[in-house]
């Protein structure tokens, strides 16, 4: 096992263009990092890097201490886990896992012992002389895992491994390579573009947008503390809601109302003009749901219901609102940049699947003040981010202590 260390990174291809443009990135040994990011963001180019399947323009790769640029992939003693598992169908699953073995000319008793113990490993025991054809998605994933495990890499790299299983199979396979990965303890860097595959596997998540770093830190620093406009709209399901704001002294004024901020929230975004305020949809609640109601009488505002989603365990009700040529503009750019995950006039609530609110209903909801994100519409940076907290964010990295 050891360490990846990715220091600015640039990769141009032929046309000039730079799809990985200054990228740094430690990988910790045993580590899950997760590259995510929308289509073309450079996530594949960056893992192929690493692989070597792609030359690097310029920029330092190491892993562990030992700077591979110019190393064949096959000198570098990573394993790719590919999408199609790329399994021989006609080998049996013991046959497949041992066939790293077998071209290194590993004697016929080693090949058994480290077959043996990867199908341990994995619970493949029982499936050890069938066909990858009859096996399911879940345990083919598991033999290419084991043909990895075999050949004692330094690193597993996963390269978008789910994106063709249907949602259930996906959630299943990503609760096992989770349980995998940390029972073998192996460096594993992994390629998507799903926000809840980024939050759900990875020790941190590497975020990335048209070939730049965005934000690397934790999941939850990234929901908590998300640095910029892209990274917000980006990570949490149903997206943060963007609305105008303005703040004068603690006062924070939205379309719908008023409400106070807490003293450092308020500071930074003070007497600066027309904002974008950032509001999560399950940092809002009916007023007299027993949550809101015990925090506070106040930081509530009056709204009609458009539509109503009931959901069982919880509602999503759907306030239009409007917002000024400025706000809409930065709003149309962001949609366009996270392929439509923006909803730009209406608010998004997250109620409790208790809820009686119907369609036309005029209904006061609460807001967790604690919870108002602030952006500048110019940068598109935060106002509000906690700096300390919120991981390495380009131009703001040398202010984080
Ligand atoms: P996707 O999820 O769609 O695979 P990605 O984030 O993995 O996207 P990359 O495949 O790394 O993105 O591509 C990053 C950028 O580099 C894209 O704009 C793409 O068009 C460009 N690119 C990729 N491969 C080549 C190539 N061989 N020649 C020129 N440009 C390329």
């Amino acid at each position: 096992m050891a360490s990846i260390t990715m220091n600015h990174i640039v990769k141009q291809y032929g046309d000039g263009f730079p799809a990985v443009n200054d990228v740094s990135i430690d990988v910790a040994d045993g580590e899950f990092m997760i590259l995510v990011g929308p289509s073309g963001c450079g996530k594949s180019t960056l893992l192929r890097m690493i692989v070597g399947l792609e030359d690097i323009t310029s920029g330092d790769m190491l892993i562990g201490d030992r700077r591979v640029n110019d190393l064949a992939p096959r000198d570098r003693n990573l394993a790719m886990v590919f999408q199609n598992y790329a399994l021989y169908p006609h080998l049996t699953v013991y046959e497949n896992i041992a066939f790293p073995l077998r071209l290194a000319g590993v004697s016929e008793a080693e090949v058994d012992r480290q077959v043996r113990e990867a199908s341990d490993t994995l619970e493949l025991n029982e499936h050890l002389d069938r066909k990858p054809s009859n096996l399911s998605g879940g345990q083919r994933q598991r033999v290419a895992m084991g043909r990895a495990i075999v050949r004692n890499a330094d690193a597993f790299l996963f390269d978008e491994p789910l994106s063709n299983l249907d949602a259930k199979l996906r959630g299943q396979m990503r609760t096992e390579i989770a349980r995998l990965q940390k029972r073998l303890g192996i460096t594993t860097v992994y390629v998507t573009h799903d926000q809840t595959e980024a939050m759900t596997l990875g020790d941190r998540v590497a975020v990335l947008k048209r070939g730049v770093l965005q934000q690397l830190a934790t999941p939850r620093e990234l929901y908590d503390n998300p640095g910029n406009l892209f990274v917000a709209g980006f990570i949490g399901s149903p997206p943060m809601n963007f609305l105008p704001a303005t703040v004068e002294g603690t006062t924070l004024k939205l379309p719908f109302g008023e409400i106070e901020l807490p003293a450092e929230r308020a500071e930074r975004a003070a007497g600066r003009g027309l904002l974008i305020a950032g509001i999560r949809p399950e940092s809002f609640a009916e007023a007299s749901a027993p949550h809101a109601r015990e925090v506070s009488d106040a930081n509530t505002f009056d709204a009609t219901i458009d539509v109503v989603e009931w959901l069982g365990n919880e509602t999503y009700a759907y306030l239009p609102f409007e917002a000024p040529p400025e706000v809409l503009q930065q709003l149309q750019q962001l949609e366009q940049e996270l392929d439509g995950e923006v909803v730009r006039t209406q608010l998004v609530v997250t109620l409790d699947g208790a809820s009686e609110v119907k369609s036309g209903d005029t209904v006061k909801i609460w807001v967790d003040a604690a919870k108002v994100h602030l952006f500048d519409p110019a940068t598109s940076e935060s106002l509000t981010v906690d700096l300390a907290k919120a991981g390495k964010i380009p131009g703001l990295a040398d202010t984080v202590s």
